[in-house]
C-alpha cells in the first residue's frame, strides 16, 4: 500500500527585543542563572505584567510578511499546567483571539516544485525557564532566566507532504523572520524551534490518519531527520497492522531516532481563559498600513532581484538571500566595486565554508567587506591568480590587512611579464624535449603538462592566461 505523509509544523521564534515581553528584565544569553529575573517573570503574587510594545508590533509585522490577517483587537489567554520551570504555573499566550491569522507562505522544493503552505495562526507567548540536570547530581536546577522571554509561535496548515517540504519551510521562515529583523533567527541559541505533526493516510483518501507530535527540533537538518523517521516508522506500524497512537515524541539525536514522550490522552487540557492582568492588545489600523509599507524587502523578492540586476543564477540567488546577514554583506562587498559572480563565489564558497568549520558567524569572522571586494578586483585585473587568492585570503582571516599589502609583503604578485614568462617557457622546452615532440605530433592534451609545470616554475605566481599564449605560440610551431 502506497501512503501519503500530512505533516504541520508548528514553530516558535524568539524575537530580538532587549527585554522580555511583561517586564524590563534584559533577554541577553549566556548571564549567571536566574539573573535576568524580577517579581513578575518570577511569578511572584501580586507582581502585574506590562506588554513589551515590540511584541505585538513584530508579530504584526510578522504577519504580514506570512500574508496573515492581523487581528486589531487581540487577547492574551493563560494556558495552566504545572511544570517546575513554570513558577505561575501558567503560561500567557493566546487561544482564541490571536493577533494574525489565514495566512500563507510558497516554498520550492525538487520533489514537488512550488507549493503554498497555509498559515492557521501567529500568536504571541512567554517562553518559559530552563531545567538544568547536572551531572551526577540527583538534583535538578531551576534558570529562569528565559522565563518571560518573547516568542511567536507559528502554526501551519497540514500542508506538507515531505521531509524536504518540511525542511523548506523551516528554511523559509528562518529567512523571512531574519530578513525583517523580528529574531536573531541564531538556531544555536534556540531561537527557532519546530514540533513537527506527522501523519500517513493511504493515497487517494481523503480523510487524515492519526497525527504523532514530535517536539523541539532546533535545526533545519534535525526537522528533516525527524520527519522521514516517522513517516517510515508509521508506515511500518500500519503494515504490521497497528494502530497509530496519537502521542507527542522527542527527536534523540544521537541515535537519530523520535521515542515517545507522552500520550495525548491525558495530557493537554490547559483550561486556557483570557488574562485578566492584560487588556486587549489593540493596534491601530494606520499603525499596520505602515508596517505593511515599510516591510523590507523579503528574500524572494531579493532572490528575484539578484537574479534579474546582477546576472546571478537561482541558486546562487537564493543562497545570497536566504539570510539577511549573507545578504548584507555581499550587498556591502558590491558597493565596494566588486563583480558580483565573482563575489558571490567567495561568499558561498570559501567564506561560507570557513563560518561551518568554525561555527562563527560572518561578523564574528570579521572579514571587512572592503578587503574582499579588494581581492576580487586584484583577481579581475589580473594582478594574483585564482590560486594566490586563496593564500591571500586564509592569511586576510588573521591579519586584517588588506590583500594588496599582504600581496607586496610576501611577494604574490602574478607574473605576467611576457619576456620573463618567455625565457622560463624557453628553458622547459629544453629540458622537455620529449614532451615536446609529442605534443607536435599530436598529444596536445600534453598542453596542460606544461602549464603545470610553469605554475611550479613560478611557484604559482605565473599568468595562466599569457603562459598558455605563449606555450601554444611556441609549442604550434
Ligand atoms: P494541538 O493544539 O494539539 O497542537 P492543532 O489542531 O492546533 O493541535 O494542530 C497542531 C498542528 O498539527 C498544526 O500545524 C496542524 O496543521 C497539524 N495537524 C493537525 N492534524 C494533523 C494531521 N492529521 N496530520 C498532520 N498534521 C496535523
Ligand atoms: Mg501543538
Ligand atoms: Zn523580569
Amino acid at each position: 500500500m502506497q501512503f501519503e505523509p500530512v505533516i504541520g509544523l508548528e514553530i516558535h521564534v524568539q524575537l530580538a527585543t532587549a527585554s522580555k515581553i511583561f517586564c524590563s528584565c534584559s533577554t541577553e544569553f549566556g548571564k549567571p542563572p536566574n539573573s535576568n529575573t524580577c517579581p513578575v517573570c518570577l511569578g511572584l503574587p501580586g507582581a502585574l505584567p506590562v506588554l513589551n510594545r515590540r511584541v505585538p508590533e513584530f508579530a504584526a509585522q510578522l504577519g504580514l510578511a506570512l500574508n496573515c490577517e492581523i487581528r486589531l483587537d487581540s487577547q492574551f489567554a493563560r494556558k495552566n499546567y504545572f511544570y517546575p520551570d513554570l513558577p505561575k504555573a501558567y503560561q500567557v499566550s493566546q487561544f482564541d483571539r490571536p493577533i494574525c491569522e489565514n495566512g500563507w507562505l510558497e516554498i520550492e522544493t525538487e520533489s514537488r516544485g512550488k507549493s503554498r503552505i497555509g498559515i492557521t495562526r501567529i500568536h504571541m507567548e512567554e517562553d518559559a525557564g530552563k531545567l538544568v540536570h547536572a551531572e551526577g547530581s540527583d538534583e535538578s536546577l531551576v534558570d529562569l532566566n528565559r522565563a518571560g522571554v518573547p516568542l511567536l509561535e507559528i502554526v501551519s496548515e497540514p500542508d506538507v507532504r515531505s521531509a524536504e517540504e518540511a525542511k523548506a519551510y523551516m528554511e523559509k521562515i528562518h529567512a523571512i523572520v531574519t530578513a525583517i529583523g523580528v529574531s536573531d533567527g541564531d538556531m544555536e541559541k534556540g531561537h527557532l524551534r519546530c514540533d513537527a505533526n506527522v501523519s500517513l493516510r493511504p493515497h487517494g483518501q481523503k480523510e487524515f490518519g492519526t497525527r504523532t507530535e514530535t517536539k523541539n527540533l532546533n535545526s533545519f537538518r534535525f526537522v528533516q531527520q525527524a520527519v522521514v523517521y516517522e513517516i517510515e516508522r508509521q508506515r511500518e506500524e500500519i503494515l504490521d497492522g497497528k494502530t497509530i497512537v496519537q502521542e507527542t515524541r522527542l527527536w534523540d539525536t544521537d541515535r537519530k531516532i523520535t521515542f515517545s514522550m507522552r500520550s495525548k490522552e491525558e495530557a493537554d487540557e490547559y483550561r486556557y481563559f483570557p488574562d485578566p492582568d492584560l487588556p486587549i492588545v489593540e493596534l491601530s489600523a494606520e499603525l499596520v498600513e505602515t508596517f505593511r509599507k515599510n516591510l523590507p524587502e523579503l528574500p524572494e523578492a531579493k532572490q528575484q532581484r539578484f537574479m534579474a540586476e546582477l546576472g546571478l543564477n537561482n541558486y546562487d540567488a537564493k543562497v545570497l538571500s536566504a539570510g539577511r546577514e549573507m545578504s548584507e554583506y555581499f550587498e556591502k562587498v558590491l558597493t565596494h566595486g566588486a563583480a558580483p559572480k565573482l563575489a558571490c563565489n567567495w561568499i558561498i564558497g570559501d567564506l561560507t565554508r570557513v563560518m561551518n568549520e568554525s561555527g562563527k558567524s560572518l561578523s564574528e569572522i570579521g572579514l571587512l567587506p572592503e578587503h574582499l571586494a579588494d581581492l576580487t578586483k586584484l583577481i579581475e585585473k589580473g594582478e594574483i591568480s585564482s590560486k594566490i587568492a586563496k593564500t591571500i585570503f586564509e592569511e586576510m582571516l588573521v591579519s586584517a590587512k588588506t590583500p594588496a599589502l599582504i600581496v607586496e609583503e610576501k611577494g604574490l604578485k602574478q607574473v605576467s611579464d611576457e619576456a620573463e614568462l618567455g625565457r622560463i617557457v624557453d628553458e622547459l622546452l629544453v629540458a622537455n624535449q620529449q614532451q615536446v615532440e609529442q605534443y607536435r605530433t599530436g598529444k596536445t592534451q600534453l598542453l596542460g603538462f606544461f602549464v603545470g609545470q610553469m605554475m611550479k616554475q613560478t611557484r604559482g605566481k605565473g599568468n595562466p592566461a599569457v603562459i598558455n599564449r605563449l606555450l601554444k605560440e611556441k609549442l604550434d610551431v
